[in-house]
């Protein structure tokens, strides 16, 4: 076994007995483990700061060959979440990335970019959405330490001011839900049909008027679809032209979007539906980030 050391944000936990806990851990450098911090009485006290859930913390461990859980040797809590303990919106919206972490990834698959942005999601919660342009998650990164305040895509432009606790911590969780996507595979396709890729224009505005036009959405196919494919997929929902403008400018295919309060919810609705795909079940906190207008 050798000793290794990582930053890590605690995503899990459960006692194990009086004196030991089972935590899952999604670090930068390993991505996900699970490990055993024994008790002791010189240990414990570090231990019991350092684990409670979304708390931030240098670890070593003991790597287990075979499977087994790992073995914490050493924690020292390094930053945690004070608006967390503040506001239940935000918590809920901790608790919900938490979930995707601990329940999305595999263990040891890293995704530094991925580790980066559950902190810096974590870090703005309760603040308005960062105006600042989105960084694209890729090469040329080595240097980025886990002190980085690159936030994920914001889901406002500029402008987006005076947002409320809940609203702004809905925005966070979608942003970092499009960095979960793209980290492990799953970036929805929004500029060309999923299934023939034929390029998606602008559906022709009904004579109803542009508000009842449409793009087919469906997470099995991985994003949209164009009016041929479209009826055809059977998990598919019908995106309305702002939310998937929205959509194109969090993903940088389009200027982000100057005002998201008519489609929060529907963003809310699609991305709840794309990430139980992901998931392969709903994840347990959806419904409290759904919850209430
Ligand atoms: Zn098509």
């Amino acid at each position: 076994m050798a000793a290794e050391k990582a930053l890590a944000l605690v995503v899990r936990g459960m006692d194990w007995s009086e004196t030991s806990r089972i935590v899952t851990l999604f670090t930068r450098e390993f991505g996900k483990l699970r490990a055993l911090a024994k008790g002791g009485r010189r240990l414990k006290s570090n231990f019991d700061v350092a684990f409670d859930l979304l708390n931030v913390c240098q670890v070593v461990f003991l790597r287990k060959a075979h499977g087994g859980l790992d073995l914490l040797t050493e924690a020292r809590a390094e930053e945690r979440f004070p608006i967390l303990r503040n506001d239940l919106h935000a918590l809920y919206a901790g608790y919900y990335i938490a979930e995707l972490l601990a329940d999305g990834t595999q263990d040891y698959d890293p995704h530094p970019d991925l580790f980066d942005a559950a902190l810096a999601t974590l870090r703005g919660l309760g603040k308005n959405p960062s105006p600042q342009p989105p960084p694209r998650s890729g090469e040329g990164e080595q240097n980025q330490s886990h002190e980085a305040t690159l936030a994920p895509p914001s889901l406002l432009g500029k402008g987006a001011g005076g947002l409320g606790l809940r609203d702004s911590a809905r925005d966070a969780v979608i942003s970092f839900e499009l960095v979960w996507l793209r980290e492990l595979g799953y970036s929805p396709r929004l500029d060309a049909c999923s299934a023939c890729g034929a390029e998606i224009g602008e559906p022709a505005a009904s004579a109803a008027g542009v508000h009842s036009a449409r793009v087919f959405f469906s997470p099995q196919a991985g994003g949209v679809l164009c009016p041929n494919c479209g009826p055809n997929a059977p998990d598919r929902r019908a995106l309305t032209l702002p939310a998937w403008h929205a959509l194109l400018g969090l993903e940088g295919l389009g200027p982000p979007a100057a005002d998201v309060s008519g489609v929060r919810g529907e963003l809310r609705g699609l991305f709840g539906q794309l990430v139980s795909f992901v998931l392969g079940r709903r994840p347990r906190l959806l419904s409290y980030l759904e919850d209430s207008r």
